[in-house]
């Protein structure tokens, strides 16, 4: 592969790269369980709309374009509202949940001051193993230790076990709302009493949930509280491209208080064209990404969300009827909200996700314990029969030809 020479037409490329689609994922008709967020057609064309007007606009220049500075602070004061932060409350659009998660993670590391790392030793975070693989790769960016504590047995994070797990160089603790295996809100009231126990930053990764799990709250649905409302929360993901329906490239992160510009920005003046200061990790920012954010969210406000969020948890109900209607199949846990996962007592699982992916489902798994897993959005409507009769089929060809899945330990995501 040489770099292209001449130039080619836009139509000629556009058919090569519609051509490279044809492997991909068959989205549009309902067949990714996860990694899709979608709210119908008006909503995307909302989205794309907002998009492509601020596609070339750089966030990273608020004097050059006060327009997406104004759409950035309003958008980070709505989730704020969302997530009933204080009068203090601040925070910033990042690129998505692992840049807010490194940065909640870098402002808890230089606002802490650990008893350990006052002795030139390691800091750690301490968080249940169901957290996501975000806050063991910002670790390694950080030079902070993990140390991963089992879930109960009811799969939600287990306060007693993290606090065992506190040592004096742990200067910070991670709630899921919710986790993305199992779709659980952990006991975030409980944990953050432990954390304010022992003075210790909590984060709530609420990176999948954010934009969801308060609206269902609103509708009654049961589930814990995980927001601003409870002393000892410091700091809030929330992305906005997974419920929120935005683009992708946008997170909300957000912290209890800011002190100074933020705990987690950048302030430089040492090279010749003088000062150079960024609230989050990148240099370039995305304006369609932060456009699109706020586009969708005025386009839906939160009437649209209550609505939407009605739809989708109507939609999980039929799709929990349909599993625990096939005998062999049972939930792994009851969900909180639109996040499925399930297994069987009586065959391989494994061999299950197989047997669907064989009928063009793409199967997102979940290796302990062996089970199968669901993103339940709205483009998951029309299709919600089709998806239950292949399981059943899939199932019943398990079981008569005892069948026995791959390992799954190593999960193509
Ligand atoms: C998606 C997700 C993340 C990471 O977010 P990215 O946008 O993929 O970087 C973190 N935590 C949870 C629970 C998630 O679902």
């Amino acid at each position: 592969m040489s770099f292209p020479k001449t130039g080619q037409s836009w139509p000629a490329l556009k058919a090569k790269m519609t051509a490279m689609r044809r492997d991909d994922v068959d989205w549009r008709n309902g067949r990714a369980p996860l990694h899709i967020y979608f709210a119908g057609t008006d909503v995307s064309d909302v989205v794309c709309d907002a998009y492509t007007m601020f596609m070339c606009e750089n966030a990273l220049s608020p004097a050059a374009f006060p327009s997406l500075a104004r759409m950035e602070r309003e958008v980070v004061n709505a989730a704020i509202h969302l997530f009933n932060g204080p009068p203090t409350a601040s925070g910033s659009i990042t690129s998505g949940g692992t840049e807010s998660i490194i940065l909640a993670m870098k402002a808890a590391r230089d606002s802490v001051p650990a008893a350990g790392r006052e002795r030139g030793r390691r800091s750690e975070v301490v968080l249940a193993d169901t957290a996501h693989p975000a806050f063991d790769k910002a670790a390694q960016l950080l030079g902070i230790d993990v140390v991963r504590v089992a879930a109960g047995a009811d799969y939600r994070a287990d306060p007693q076990a993290m606090q065992n797990a506190i040592t004096q160089r742990t200067i910070l603790m991670v709630a899921s709302a919710p986790s993305l295996p199992f779709g659980l809100i952990d006991r975030v009231e409980e944990i953050a009493e432990v954390a304010r126990r022992h003075d210790i930053w909590l984060h709530v990764d609420a990176c999948l949930g954010g934009y969801i799990a308060p609206f269902a709250i609103e509708l009654g649905y049961p589930m814990p509280r995980f927001d601003f409302s409870i002393p000892g929360v410091c700091s809030i993901s929330a992305d906005l491209h997974k419920f929120g329906y935005a683009a992708k490239g946008a997170s909300t992160l957000l912290f209890r208080s800011a002190a100074g510009d933020g705990p987690a920005s950048f302030k430089f003046s040492n090279w010749p064209k003088g000062g150079y200061d960024t609230p989050t990790l990148l240099g370039t920012r995305s304006g369609g990404a932060i456009a699109a954010s706020w586009a969708v969210m005025h386009y839906l406000g939160a009437e649209g969300y209550l609505g939407l969020v009605e739809r989708v948890m109507k939609l999980r109900e039929r799709y929990v009827h349909g599993i625990v209607g096939i005998p062999e199949l049972r939930l792994i846990v009851p969900p909180d909200l639109s996040i499925i996962a399930y297994t069987s007592d009586a065959l391989d699982i494994a061999a299950v996700g197989d047997r669907m992916a064989g009928r063009g489902w793409y199967v997102s798994r979940i290796a302990r314990p062996r089970g199968l897993h669901k993103t339940i959005n709205l483009i998951h409507e029309p299709i919600v029969e089709r998806y239950l009769s292949d399981l059943e089929s899939s199932v019943a060809e398990v079981k008569l030809h005892s069948l026995v899945g791959a390992d799954v330990e190593v999960t193509c995501y």
